[in-house]
């Protein structure tokens, strides 16, 4: 089952301009900065608004410290 989402027109401004592209998300957990590489999402170049997918947003949990003992569990 595809959980692909398609979005034409930003969810914002409902600029025809958002796209998908595939870059490293920055972001921080209790102070503490961490990199997600390579996540494939939505950016509207017109108002900077960013869509996640689901897998998207799974793999940004799965790099994130507060899920990394969970995640460190699951790979024994
Ligand atoms: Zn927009």
């Amino acid at each position: 089952m595809s959980t692909t989402l398609i979005i034409k027109t930003c969810p914002t401004c409902a600029s025809d301009k958002i796209q998908l592209v595939v870059k490293d998300v920055i972001r921080k957990y209790k102070g503490q900065t961490y990199t997600v590489p390579a996540v494939e999402f939505y950016e509207c170049p017109n108002c900077g608004e960013k869509v996640y997918d689901k897998a998207a947003i799974q793999k940004i949990e799965n790099y994130s410290p507060a899920y990394r003992h969970e995640h460190a569990l699951a790979e024994v």
